[in-house]
């Protein structure tokens, strides 16, 4: 990160007082750095068993935008090294924020009892 990039996003964190009231971002790239739940290791984590729906990604529609991976409230969502949006099924809740924030609307939630 550059130097006059570092000195923006401490201005912008710096304390809730000094931070503007409304702040747009174009896209994630320009979000402020911002602490992330990531899923618990081990079986305490896991939630795949007990999902209902399961979010899939139509990779040949997405766009790469990340904001699934943004919205994503556990931090299972992963750029691979294709630059493919990827799930981690195992901790993933099914919540379905992910396809609702979608903005091309290439995540579907399908019935686990149906794959
Ligand atoms: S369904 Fe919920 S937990 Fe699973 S990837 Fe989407 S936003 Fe994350
Ligand atoms: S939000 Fe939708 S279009 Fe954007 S990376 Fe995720 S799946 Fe692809």
């Amino acid at each position: 990160m550059s130097k006059p990039e570092e000195e923006k996003w401490k201005k912008i964190c710096k304390s809730k007082e000094e931070r503007p009231k409304v702040q747009e971002y174009k896209n994630w790239t320009e979000l402020p750095p911002i602490p992330i739940s990531l899923p618990l290791d081990g079986s305490m984590g896991r939630t795949g068993d007990w999902r209902t729906f399961r979010p899939v990604i139509n990779t040949s529609e997405c766009n790469k935008c990340g904001i699934c991976w943004m919205y994503c409230p556990e931090g299972v969502i992963q750029k691979n090294e294709d630059g493919d949006y990827e799930i981690d099924l195992e901790y993933c809740k099914g919540c379905g924020i992910c396809a609702t924030e979608c903005p091309t609307k290439n995540i579907e939630m399908k019935r686990e009892s149906e794959m």
